[in-house]
């Protein structure tokens, strides 16, 4: 919470780290490490501001001087201190921690500066301006190096596309963060995630669900003492209750919220606060009161040199002005607004300063400009009403195709049992006929009719041990002796044999991200695609997770390549759309020739491994020989 929230000044943070003491190096830098674990672990979320601070002074303190890597790493996350009140310096030291991070080559770091300093993006160039920044740390982050961050900057992004009305993919975003979060160990949900999903339900018109999360989160932050959490809170509830038109509950709810944030000292939830009571004083009638408490709320942001609800104490001045029956000096507001709204990308403000700006007109007597502004107005409610429809509907499309997976990942599950108990019946009915053999000597009519379903059945349970359950395939012993029985007959003959080993690429984050069930969904379906495309031929196995083994008899190892080479094309061809259309499968591909001075089994499948490990070491994707 305290990267993303606490807002940012001490110049001296610049100065080099403090001189070392006498404790040992390797003391001090594993006091380090703990520390920096403790900022960017789980522990982090539940840190109020000033301990997040306390925490990264701390921290400073224990650098140890002559440590690029460790200097790296802390000014990836000292950029997020909230001593950086002014903007300007912030955006510089994230610049510099930025680039240390990429010259280091380390990726985690770049991707913890790179969110740090969309924060000072925003501040300073408008919220729309921090996606594309966003979007290159979460492509930094896809390793699952640092689930934790992860989720913190998909939840950024969610942020983001939420406030630019795009709740659905907000939504998907923020389900991709709860996910992140529980691969960083952290199983409860989490409180900032909680409000964003609820604000998106808010904006999405749904305000039965946001208030059920807001409530939810409201209670934890209360058993928790967390009181600048509890005010957050009760700002969120105050909006919903003042845009589900209960001016009154919202009053009271943002008085509250005043009141606990001055308690505490929270200044930047008392602003808030104050920005709330005025819009609701303005809606019940008091105008003089809402232009005390804007003139209040102004100062306060500007003494924490926060302009980023510039737009919002513009708009609300002019209202409450207006209200007044000033109406060009409530024009006048609203000229300073409009610039201010369009660079932030927010629509509903931009609708809602239209209406206030046609009824000021009205009342001056200028028609024609107070119709054209009705227009734009009537327009943009249009369309938000139409995206917010829209975007419903993709929630409920999205819904529809989480509960679609689960559905089919338990039928998976089904059969995978019942395929067990398949075998273990044939077992059991295994031992049954070798008693009913010993029987069938005397009976010798019987004995013929009885040793063949014997021969039968104990083949088909032959065929079960050496298929792949997953994929149907070969695996590893079925596949082995394909090679064998190849090896046999390329000797006596003296034709060529080829072996390719094939091993998928980044496996590991396909399960890391969609789970394991869609894990093995991505090798059923690799597996399918490859049989298609070897036609029976060249057998095919699996012998191990993502490791598959093509023998092709007959074969040189130049046309091996090719055979490899079309593998490569048909991984690349595969669509996942019911697990992330984006979803695109590579693999590295070893390939070797058997001798012809003859060569074992073993001795070929090393080679191939060999030359897959060159694949891999080459950057993947690739074939080599
Ligand atoms: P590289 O490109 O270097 O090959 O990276 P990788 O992630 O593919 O390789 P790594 O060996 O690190 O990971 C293989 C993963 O495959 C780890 C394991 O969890 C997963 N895996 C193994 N067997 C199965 C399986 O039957 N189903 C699923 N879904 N995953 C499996
Ligand atoms: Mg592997
Ligand atoms: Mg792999």
């Amino acid at each position: 919470m305290a990267m993303l929230l606490a807002w940012p000044a001490l110049a001296c943070a610049f100065a080099a780290p403090h001189p070392g003491t006498d404790e040992p190096t390797s003391t001090r830098a594993a006091a380090f490490d703990a520390t920096l674990r403790k900022v960017t672990g789980p522990e982090s979320l539940d840190s109020s501001s000033d301990a997040y601070d306390a925490d990264l002074e701390r921290l400073r303190a224990l650098l140890p001087a002559d440590d690029p890597a460790r200097d790296v790493r802390f000014r990836s996350v000292y950029c997020g201190s909230s001593k950086w009140k002014d903007i300007e310096r912030g955006l510089e030291y994230s610049d510099t921690a930025l680039k240390l991070a990429r010259d280091a080559r380390d990726p985690a770091s770049e991707a913890r500066a790179i969110l740090c300093r969309t924060n000072y993006i925003q501040l300073t160039s408008g919220t729309q301006r921090g996606l594309p920044e966003v979007e290159k740390a979460i492509a930094l982050l896809q390793e699952g190096q640092e689930p934790q961050l992860l989720a913190e900057a998909l939840e950024m992004r969610g942020d983001l596309l939420s406030l630019l009305g795009e709740q659905a993919k907000a939504m998907l975003d923020f389900q991709r963060a709860r996910a992140a979060y529980r691969q960083a160990g952290i199983d409860r949900e989490v409180e900032p995630l909680m409000l964003s999903m609820a604000v998106a339900y808010r904006r999405m018109g749904d305000s039965e669900q946001a208030e059920r999360l807001i409530r939810a989160a409201l209670q934890r932050m209360q058993d928790r003492n967390d009181w600048e959490g509890v005010a957050t809170y009760l700002i969120q509830l105050g909006f919903l209750q003042g845009e589900s038109g209960s001016q009154d509950k919202a009053f009271a709810t943002f008085r509250e919220a005043e009141r606990v944030a001055r308690q505490h000292g929270d200044a930047y939830n008392r602003n808030a606060a104050m920005l709330g009571l005025a819009e609701a004083q303005i809606a019940l009638g008091d105008p003089d009161g809402a232009l005390a408490m804007l003139a209040q709320a102004r100062a306060g942001f500007a003494a924490d040199r926060d302009t980023s609800n510039d737009d919002m104490l513009l708009m609300l001045t002019g209202q409450a002005l207006a209200r007044q029956g000033q109406h060009t000096a409530a024009m006048e507001r609203y000229r300073q607004a409009l610039p201010l709204i369009e660079r932030n990308g927010n629509d509903r403000y931009l609708a809602m300063l239209y209406k206030a700006q046609a009824a000021s007109q009205e009342a001056l007597g200028w028609t024609a400009s107070a119709l054209s502004d009705y227009k734009r107005y009537a327009d943009l409610q249009l369309k938000l009403q139409g995206k917010m429809r829209l975007e419903q509907g993709r929630m409920l499309e999205y819904e529809y195709e989480i509960r679609r997976r689960d559905f089919e990942n338990r039928q998976l599950r089904a059969e995978a049992d019942s395929k067990q108990q398949e075998v273990a019946t044939l077992e059991a009915v295994r031992r049954w006929q070798s008693l009913a053999i010993v029987l069938a000597a005397l009976f010798v009519a019987l004995l013929s009719s009885l040793a063949w379903r014997q021969w039968r059945k104990s083949r088909h349970l032959r065929d079960l041990t050496l298929l792949d359950p997953l994929t149907g395939i070969a695996n590893r012993p079925g596949i082995e002796r394909e090679a064998a029985r190849a090896l046999d007959a390329s000797a006596r003959n003296g034709t060529p044999l080829s072996l390719l080993m094939l091993d998928l690429d980044h496996f590991k984050s396909i399960n890391d991200r969609y789970g394991h069930a869609a894990g093995d969904k991505v090798l059923r379906a690799t597996a399918a695609v490859w049989q298609a495309q070897l036609r029976g031929r060249d057998p095919l196995g699996r012998i191990g997770g993502e490791e598959f083994v093509v023998v092709c008899p007959d074969t040189t190892l130049e046309q091996a390549l090719l055979v490899a080479g079309r593998l490569r094309e048909a991984a690349h061809g595969l669509r996942f759309d019911d697990i992330d259309p984006t979803l695109a499968v590579s693999v590295s591909i070893g390939a070797a020739q058997a001798r012809k001075s003859g060569d074992s089994c073993d001795a070929l499948i090393d080679r191939a491994d060999a030359a897959l490990y060159r694949a891999k070491q080459q950057g993947r994707d690739r074939v080599e020989s």
